[in-house]
């Protein structure tokens, strides 16, 4: 393989309900630095059906050129489809490095593509960087239980190739005067040469909860004892507009639901104020939520190490503590 000829940055532009979702946003701004850092374009590749307009948008944030391939064959998200949509694109344009979403279909479609080009993927990034002496992509992810981050470079094979965290990278602020080229692109696909088959898709019914997209998170811990104690973290959520988050012991203890879990198995979050109550303050569950903008803790053990994490913190009893916060508050 020449690795001289693979030049450029891409970022896989997934979509839903007619918009780019959040993180590949996010992915452009990051994809944005690193192909400024190389001297080299970035482009999207975006697949799907009716999706031309949607290329406006990633050139408004960051794209120089968008690889389109908009055919009823790629309706719905379907990895045989996709995958060969993107090996294509990616035999005939060549980039050194693509992005996605570490999303259930970016995740899916990453690992579909690494494994037929017999490429590297790094999955569950969390931060991204470029080698100045070798211009190798750094991709890096907790390892050990979270317990180091581990910098994974694909030094032998071309595209280096890694799926991203949502939420941890910066979408730039949108451009709308910026332009880019689109290039259409097409493959001889046809529906019954693709062996899945979308019958239905179900909606979920029950309101999701996105603690990815919550500004104000009031998290609790084990220290709350039991699911009794665990709903004064519902009622201080309550009083001051925020989402409940959990750690895994909480989730473990059934005292609420796996979608609140905020950690390396969990969901990983940036809200402006993180209240985090009766948690000891794990490294896996630090690395869910470090990058929030204030940090209170309360936790009856002064020495518990979520303070060595806090901007602010409150040692002592959280049955005492929380209801006076919840009087203060609440709106009567
Ligand atoms: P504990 O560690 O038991 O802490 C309870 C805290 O409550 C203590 O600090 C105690 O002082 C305090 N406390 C007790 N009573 C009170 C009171 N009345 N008032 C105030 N404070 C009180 N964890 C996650 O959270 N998210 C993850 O995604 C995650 N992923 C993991 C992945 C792996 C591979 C592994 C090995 C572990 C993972 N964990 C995760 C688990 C993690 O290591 C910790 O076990 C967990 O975060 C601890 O939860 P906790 O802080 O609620 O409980």
């Amino acid at each position: 393989m020449n690795l001289d000829e693979y030049k450029g940055v891409w970022v896989f532009l997934e979509h839903q309900d007619g918009k780019i979702v959040p993180v590949s946003l996010e992915l452009l701004g990051a994809g944005r630095k690193l192909a400024d850092k190389r001297g080299v374009p970035l482009a999207g590749i975006l697949i799907g059906e009716g999706v031309r307009q949607l290329a406006a948008t990633a050139f408004h944030y960051g794209a120089d050129t968008v690889y389109l391939y908009d055919d009823p064959v790629f309706r719905d998200y379907r990895t045989e489809s996709y995958m060969r949509a993107v090996i294509a694109c990616v035999e005939k344009h060549k980039p050194e490095t693509i992005l996605y979403g570490a999303t259930s279909t970016g995740k899916d479609l990453a690992s579909a593509v690494a494994t037929d080009l017999e490429t590297g993927l790094t999955a569950d990034t969390t931060m991204l960087d470029v080698d100045e002496a070798t211009g190798l992509l750094e991709a890096s992810r907790p390892a050990f239980g979270g317990n180091i981050m581990a910098t994974i470079l694909c030094k032998k094979h071309r595209p280096q190739m890694a799926t991203v965290r949502p939420k941890v990278m910066k979408a730039l602020p949108i451009d709308t005067s910026r332009k880019g080229e689109l290039i259409e692109e097409s493959i001889p696909l046809r529906e019954e040469d693709i062996r899945t088959k979308v019958l239905k898709i179900v909606r979920e019914t029950q309101t999701k909860i996105r603690l990815d997209e919550a500004d104000i998170i009031v998290a609790g811990g084990k220290g709350l004892g039991s699911k009794e104690g665990f709903q004064l973290i519902h009622r201080l959520a309550e009083a001051i507009g925020g989402t409940v988050g959990a750690s895994r012991d909480a989730v473990e203890a059934g005292w609420i639901d796996h979608a609140h879990q905020v950690g390396q198995t969990g969901v990983t979050v940036t809200p402006k104020l993180y209240v985090a109550i009766g948690i000891s303050g794990a490294i896996q569950h630090l690395v869910g939520m470090q990058n929030s903008g204030l940090i209170i803790a309360i936790n009856k053990d002064p020495q518990a190490p979520i303070f060595q994490s806090c901007h602010y913190g409150i040692a002592g009893d959280a049955f005492e503590i929380v209801p006076m916060l919840i009087d203060a508050f609440q709106v009567t």
